[in-house]
């Protein structure tokens, strides 16, 4: 009721679509709880008991932000940031980020420039990288380079027995300023990972070699992502000048449950649509396409505005909860592109009756369904639940924890959080 009466006392002007008011149009909403941002890096910075952190901001910060959650984090002390490929970390120079941003992934030797120019940290993903950032100076400033050594994961980096060699010419190359050696690790997520430890031991081994070299000595050392941190603790950052990379568990989240037990994060996302459209409707009626789900009885039908192309999996229908009207119910038949339906139950049931057109359900939170659900029902972990929201959910950031909304209904606009960036 409480939409329809405001669109109805909208007097007659120009329609303004300045961003804020589109988004008070949009049935969909991410709300990203920058106190929750806060607790988890606290938390992560305990934990690296020492280590620099190094945010990871890659993939729109996981889908919460990459310049709000930038910020906070610069905040909080954070002074390392990494993203995946050059234009991430020049929208963060473009935007007046001025803390260091690794680039992960393998540059193209024709791109150097871009990293010069924007100041960014490369990484040394190949022999042929190496000499190309030798070659292609000099720079007003030197290239600052981090050299990837492949120990096990199998996905860029120097072979083992060539990463020596690499990084002490580097080491004495004009130009050129070693600002860090490091690994990633492929089962770090899997408590007690044999695999780990190898490419650990071996990832030692390489700095063993150069330890011996006194001309080679890197600002940072870093192996750990948030599951080495997790499991393989202080043994991954145990190295002179550590950096831990941490992504995952500044969003509140984990590879799996388990992992998440070990640490005390808050889940900094949560997704809720509004109803769209409501109806009752008789046994065997069915609902959405390919008409796989037919009403078992009289049942109250729930439609929400959400669906896959705002990122929220196809692989969901049949089998995902949402809580609306005060409880969770099911998601019943195909989830579409922009919508989805929701069994309230039967008419005289509590949600069928509390439920009205414009009121919140959450698809994920801090109560269930979690994230972690979404990602089990779509057969996936956390990580690709986040990356996946689409740009067309709008994206609200709240500086405290707001999950109060016990009937789902949507506050008047007046009194919504603002948003403090
Ligand atoms: C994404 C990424 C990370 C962060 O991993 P989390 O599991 O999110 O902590 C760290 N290092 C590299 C190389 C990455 O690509």
């Amino acid at each position: 009721m409480l939409v329809a009466t405001t669109a109805f006392t909208i007097p007659p002007r120009p329609i303004d679509r300045s961003a804020s008011d589109t988004n008070d149009l949009v049935p969909v909403t991410a709300t990203v709880d920058l106190a929750a941002l806060r607790h988890n890096v606290r938390a992560l910075q305990a934990r690296a008991q020492g280590a620099d952190l190094m945010a990871i901001v890659k993939a729109d910060g996981y889908g919460h932000g990459a310049l709000p959650v930038t910020r906070v984090l610069h905040d909080e002390g954070v002074r390392y940031f990494a993203v995946a490929r050059p234009a991430e970390g020049v929208r963060l120079r473009k935007n007046g980020v001025a803390d260091r941003i690794l680039i992960l992934g393998a540059p193209f030797p024709n791109d150097l420039s871009v990293y010069a120019k924007h100041d960014l940290d490369l990484t040394i993903s190949s022999a042929d990288t190496a000499a190309a950032a030798c070659e292609h100076g000099p720079w007003v400033q030197p290239l600052r380079v981090h050299v990837k050594v492949d120990t096990g994961m199998g996905r860029i980096g120097l072979p083992l027995d060539e990463a020596p060699v690499v990084i002490r010419r580097l080491s004495g190359a004009p130009g050129i300023h070693l600002a860090g050696v490091w690994t990633h690790f492929a089962t770090a997520d899997e408590p007690e990972s044999d695999f780990a430890q190898t490419q650990l031991d071996r990832f030692e081994a390489v700095l063993d070699e150069l330890g011996a070299d006194p001309s080679v000595s890197p600002d940072h050392i870093h192996a750990a992502n948030t599951g080495a941190l997790l499991t393989l603790g202080s043994r991954a950052h145990r190295h002179s000048a550590p950096l831990v990379r941490t992504g995952i568990a500044l969003y509140g989240l984990t590879a799996s449950r388990p992992l998440g037990d070990r640490i005390d994060l808050t889940p900094v996302m949560r997704l809720r649509a509004r109803v769209t459209h409501l109806k009752t409707v008789p046994p065997d009626t069915p609902i959405s396409y390919g008409a796989t789900w037919r009403a078992p009885r009289p049942a109250r039908i729930a439609t929400l505005g959400v669906g896959y192309g705002d990122g929220y999996p196809r692989l969901c229908s049949g089998r995902a909860s949402v809580r609306i009207g005060g409880t969770e119910r099911p998601i019943v038949g195909t989830v579409c592109m922009d919508m989805c339906m929701v069994d309230l139950g039967p008419p005289d049931a509590p949600a069928a009756q509390r439920v009205e057109v414009g009121d919140e359900a959450t698809l994920f939170g801090a109560a269930p369904p979690t994230l972690y659900d979404v990602a089990d029902w779509a057969e996936t972990i956390p990580y690709e639940i986040c990356c996946s929201l689409s740009p067309r959910v709008p994206r609200r950031y709240v500086d405290a924890s707001t999950d109060t909304t016990a009937t789902g209904r949507v506050s008047p606009p007046s009194s919504r959080p603002q948003p403090r960036i």
